[in-house]
């Protein structure tokens, strides 16, 4: 057994908006941590890149939401966030439609310019297909919106988003569907929204400011080196990658991003819109100046292709599938990283389940407390 004093209390592997929460607070703690990153920045899916005064969102756009207040108050604390509300748009048909699903929407689609006449359209329809046990995605959202909603905007795309026919996924995928009665299109319901004034990464190196982060380095292809420099390890990376994949393989769904810029002021009018329709093989187009309410003479777009995710090809693992048969896998990874108990697991990955940043920086600060509670 190996008795000699390492280094570093924490090796923290993964410098994302997880592994940076937890460095920040260690930190303040006097614990020493050294924080590791196979990619060649810190951030991970929050990372963005200047490009002439446009901040791109590398892995896809983001928008800081929540209702947590103490939340709010601790990303403030690195940065400044604009007052940007998400409002998306989805083409359908040529012509463009609000999102989320409100009286703007309905009157686009319909014509109705009342709650009691877009309630009354919707009733009639979902009465008109009369599904009372859904038995897969399509007959759940046709039972809560009905079928004018369900053709246009949710069939094909979610047959791209998730590389399967609607009738294939289990209903529980969609439990409601968010249909408003008022002329509001902010996507969310939280009390506080925004961007960083100056993008992402004013908030991970805020974070990560005076921590020591060594970047370009796989942990698990130097893992017995690492583990000797720290009492323990915060992995927030892929948990059957861990594990060499000894139990199989954890699915994910995966993304292509297509960056352009083009030499115009204002492509699009609005940072994101959707493109519901099979034959239009993106699903969204970002433009990622409205986020910060650019004024450049150029601006840079992205386009967003879901993919499956594979080991072996340049993807990145972005959502988690989490079907009955993954969470079963999922569990049995969990119970082996339980049993070795100077490893600490954490973020999107190593929980194998979708957060949103405010939920994954709560989740950080919740594992640093029962950290503590060890000491
Ligand atoms: P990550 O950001 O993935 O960080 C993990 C890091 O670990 C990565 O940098 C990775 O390189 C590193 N790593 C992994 N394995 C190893 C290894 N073996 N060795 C060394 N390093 C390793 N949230 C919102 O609140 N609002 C949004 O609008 C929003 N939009 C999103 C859009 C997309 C397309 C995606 C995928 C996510 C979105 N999210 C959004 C969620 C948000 O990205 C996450 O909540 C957050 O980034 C998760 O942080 P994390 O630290 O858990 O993971």
């Amino acid at each position: 057994m190996n008795n000699k004093v390492k280094p570093y209390d924490y090796l923290i592997v993964g410098a994302g908006l997880f592994g940076a929460t937890f460095a920040h607070e260690m930190y303040k703690r006097d614990k020493k941590c050294l924080v590791i990153d196979k990619r060649n920045h810190i951030g991970g899916n929050i990372y963005c890149q200047n490009w002439d005064g446009i901040n791109v969102h590398m892995y896809g756009a983001h928008i800081f939401h929540t209702n947590d207040e103490a939340i709010w108050k601790y990303v403030n604390a690195f940065t400044s966030f604009n007052r940007y509300t998400n409002s998306p748009l989805a083409m359908y048909n040529g012509r463009l439609y609000n999102l989320p699903f409100n009286m703007n929407t309905f009157q686009q689609l319909w014509g109705v310019t009342t709650p009691e006449a877009a309630r009354a359209k919707i009733e009639q329809q979902v009465n008109a297909i009369n599904i009372k046990r859904p038995r897969n995605l399509e007959e759940q959202a046709l039972s809560l919106v009905g079928y004018d909603i369900y053709y246009s905007f949710i069939k094909e795309y979610t047959k791209k988003q998730w590389g399967k026919d609607a009738r294939e996924l289990p209903p529980e995928i969609i439990k409601r569907i968010p249909v408003r009665f008022t002329y509001d299109n902010n996507y969310f319901n939280d009390l506080y929204q925004g961007i960083p004034i100056g993008g992402y990464n004013r908030l991970s190196e805020g974070l990560l400011a005076e921590k020591e982060v060594r970047l370009n380095i796989n942990y698990i292809s130097n893992q017995i080196m690492l583990d000797d420099m720290a009492e323990k390890v915060v992995y927030t990376g892929m948990l059957d990658e861990l594990f060499d994949y000894k139990l199989g393989k954890l699915e994910y769904r995966s993304l292509h991003f297509d960056h352009e810029r083009l030499e115009v002021a204002n492509y699009q009018g609005n940072a994101v819109v959707n493109y519901t329709e099979a034959h239009v093989p993106y699903t969204r187009i970002i433009e990622h100046k409205h986020f910060e309410f650019g004024n450049q003479n150029h601006t840079i777009i992205t386009r967003e292709y879901p993919v499956t995710f594979s080991n072996s090809k340049e993807t990145e693992p972005y959502y988690p599938i989490n079907d009955d048969k993954n969470n079963r896998l999922y569990k049995k990874y969990k119970e082996l990283a339980n049993g070795r108990t100077n490893l600490i697991i954490g973020g999107r990955l190593g929980d194998y389940r979708y957060y949103d940043m405010h939920q994954v920086i709560a989740s950080a600060l919740t594992v640093v407390k029962k950290e503590e509670m060890k000491w």
